[in-house]
């Protein structure tokens, strides 16, 4: 078994990405800009917001952090997004998800302009993906392909499965496998809490995409011999092992299902350290232009 690194690989490209927001502020006078915003006190997104801002610091980006009591309004919210789409010295705006209940997520996606839409959740960014456009790919999906490309795992006519179709993991995931291009090419099949055979459908996989949101869901017996095994989970537990007080598990049962597979992402130091690089190089390529022109 072999280990996908996300804490070497995102450390490799930040080091890029650093070199090329240096570049960027010498010849703008500017650093690249995101915009966070923060709604409530949810404990895991305000751990995912801060460690976004630190690794803007790190790489040479301005980052800013908006933060809104559990009880903004639609409307104040809304009303901001339309202020930061309308600064130039604004390159990338996120909002994390998820909201409280009276907000509409799909309003507020939708009401960031998709040209700062780093997340890559706005609908015009989703479409232009599925065409194989420049776009703003979602940064967990991105920072996956990432991986897959830096260790050059062979995905043509390979067989795929996702298991879980969020809008923000499992669905961006299935259509960049099946994109003709490298890494893709792959025949991808989704599955979802009303798949039947479930088990089967993951036992034909040669990619296991596991992104469903409980622990150790994905257990040996699933997996064949060989697969590469993505393990997008972030499951956390209150825990007196750690200092934070907390351990965040997998949706893959590790220690059995990586005695089975050829490659395989830990929890921590796998996909969630190639999320944020994901998040970087999208907010970069916005400050530069790059996708969108300015
Ligand atoms: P969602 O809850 O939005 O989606 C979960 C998906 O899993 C749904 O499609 C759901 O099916 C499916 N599912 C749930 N239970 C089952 C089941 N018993 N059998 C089959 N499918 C099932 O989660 P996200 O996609 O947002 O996140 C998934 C996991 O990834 C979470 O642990 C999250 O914390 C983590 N995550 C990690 C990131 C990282 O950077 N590493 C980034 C984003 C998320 P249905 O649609 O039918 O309900």
């Amino acid at each position: 078994m072999n280990i996908l690194d996300g804490k070497l690989v995102s450390a490799k490209i930040k080091e890029d990405i650093k070199k090329e927001a240096a570049a960027f502020t010498a010849q703008s006078g500017r650093k690249p800009h995101l915009v966070a915003i923060l709604v409530g006190n949810d404990g895991g997104s305000e751990t995912y917001v801060a460690s976004k801002m630190r690794n803007c610091e790190l790489v040479g980006f301005e980052s800013t952090n908006i933060r809104y009591d559990v009880d903004v309004t639609e409307d104040e919210l809304l009303a901001k997004i339309q202020e930061i789409n309308g600064d130039a010295n604004i390159d990338g705006l996120i909002v994390q998800l998820p909201l409280p209940k009276h907000i509409d997520p799909e309003r507020v996606t939708e009401a960031i302009d998709y040209r700062k839409d780093v997340d890559g959740f706005h609908p015009i960014n989703l479409g232009r993906m599925q065409r194989n456009l420049p776009c703003f790919i979602p940064a967990t999906p991105y920072g996956i392909m990432l991986m897959l490309e830096y260790y050059g795992i062979e995905t043509a006519g390979k067989k795929a499965v996702i298991v879980g179709r969020s809008n923000i993991v499992g669905s961006p995931m299935s259509i960049l496998l099946a994109r003709n291009s490298n890494p893709g090419n792959c025949t991808v099949t989704v599955t979802h809490s009303r798949t039947a055979n479930l088990k089967e459908e993951v036992q034909a996989a040669d990619i296991v995409v596991a992104a469903i949101g409980r622990k150790h869901f994905v257990t040996a017996d699933m997996v064949k011999d060989g697969a590469v095994v993505i393990d997008v989970g972030i499951n956390r537990e209150e825990s007196t092992e750690t200092k934070s007080g907390f351990k965040l598990y997998g949706d893959v049962d590790y220690d059995a299902v990586s005695k089975k597979a050829s490659w395989i992402t830990p929890v921590p130091g796998g996909v969630g350290l190639m999320t944020i690089v994901g998040l970087l190089k999208n907010t970069l390529e916005a400050a530069k232009g790059t996708v969108y022109s300015k």
